[in-house]
């Protein structure tokens, strides 16, 4: 199970495509609390419990992380495990030796080389936060697990090939690039994502037949999908919810505050019952054209942030992600075919390490046509 605290709604920067509400508010530890006695409640024993704190910035409340953590040491019944998403710029060395003793992973919003980056995360005043960020990213990579996280929109998509080049050549390998689903996407856009995710599968190639080891959320995401027969019961969001700093529950960071049709209850009262409430943890697929698509196993369609935002409609999928979606799939599958006619041992030891996967069952998979 995946829990989302938003421990604030504040933040220091003011990036143009942030979806955070302006809202002065910060969550309190009883809030937290009983956030974490409702996931308890919901797991099967030993079942793990993954905690993600976010804001707005959640550095801004680092003592109330602090005292979460510390409540969880007393709390055996379940194994947590921690990450924290922050915008870097706060980052100080005695939370980074905490977050390495308390074993929480970073991910770290970093947009790609300086007139990538700051055109998008800047200051209330405008400046941009690239230098103190790339700083930043430098002293935590050498100290804890960083994962950096990437947003690109219509305008910077054609740059993913050079913001992958400059972040591995800054030792990150761990990367999830985002689209800005609030981002002013022309339909023509459909057809800019096929060659753009083909250079990022071609670099992913590269640095494994250089014997790197690399992880991009395009290409992961969708070999281990593809691994596995695709997404269970068809939802991709299935138990994860998000607690906003009042205790109101969503089904994700993104649809806080969203409108009271989308909360799904609160930590005080538990999660409603209601016939729209459900549907939501149930949530579907309205586009019909998605019914005969051979992809669909692998697709987020059914994903309801990425419907609502871009569509208004948790059921209804954007052809801007559609477009995405078929582009990262169609990367898998080179990525997947080629190495793995290769035999290259770097990425099978990735797969069964990394991805958790039996790699004994490898030569039965290749033949499935999903593979090749
Ligand atoms: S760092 Fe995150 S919360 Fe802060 S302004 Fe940027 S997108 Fe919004
Ligand atoms: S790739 Fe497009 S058409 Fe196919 S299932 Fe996904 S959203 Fe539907």
């Amino acid at each position: 199970m995946k829990v989302t605290l938003c421990l604030t709604h504040r933040c220091n920067l003011a990036c143009s495509y942030c979806y955070a509400p302006e809202k002065p508010d910060g969550m309190t530890l009883k809030t937290a609390e009983k956030a974490l006695a409702l996931a308890l409640s919901q797991v099967e024993k030993d079942e793990e419990i993954q905690i993600h704190f976010q804001g707005g910035e959640p550095l801004l409340c680092f003592p109330l992380i602090q005292d979460i953590v510390g409540l969880t040491h007393h709390l055996k019944a379940s194994r947590f495990a921690f990450q924290l998403t922050t915008n870097g710029t706060l980052l100080s060395q005695e939370m980074l030796d905490f977050f390495a003793e308390e074993d929480i992973a970073l991910r770290i919003s970093f947009d790609g080389p300086a007139r990538i980056h700051n055109r998008n995360r800047f200051y209330p005043s405008g400046i941009g936060s690239y230098a103190l960020v790339l700083a930043n990213l430098r002293r935590a990579i050498s100290q804890v697990n960083v994962t950096v996280d990437s947003v690109f929109g219509p305008e910077t998509l054609s740059a993913l090939p050079e913001t992958l080049e400059a972040l591995e050549n800054e030792g990150v390998n761990n990367i999830c690039f985002h689209l800005n689903y609030i981002g002013n996407w022309p339909i023509e856009a459909e057809h800019w994502f096929e060659p753009v995710y083909r250079q990022i599968a071609n670099r992913y190639i590269k640095a494994y037949r250089e014997g790197r080891e690399l992880e991009i959320n395009l290409i992961d995401h969708k070999i281990t999908l593809m691994l596995k027969g695709g997404y269970p019961c068809g939802d991709p969001c299935m138990k994860a919810w998000a607690v906003a700093p009042d205790g109101k529950i969503y089904p994700c960071d993104q649809l806080i505050e969203r409108g009271t049709a989308l909360c799904l209850g609160n930590v005080w009262t538990g999660m409603k019952v209601e016939p729209h409430v459900l549907r939501l943890h149930q949530i579907g697929c309205a586009n019909e054209r998605c019914g005969t698509c051979s992809l669909n196993h692998y697709c987020k369609n059914q994903i309801p942030c990425a419907n609502y935002l871009m569509m208004g409609d948790v059921e209804v999928m954007s052809p801007i992600f559609c477009a995405s979606e078929k582009a990262a799939i169609h990367a898998a599958q080179h990525v997947f075919s080629t190495l793995f006619q290769e035999n290259n041992q770097t990425f099978i030891n990735h797969l069964a390490h990394h991805l958790e996967f039996e790699t004994d069952n490898l030569d039965e998979l290749k033949s499935e046509e999903c593979m090749v």
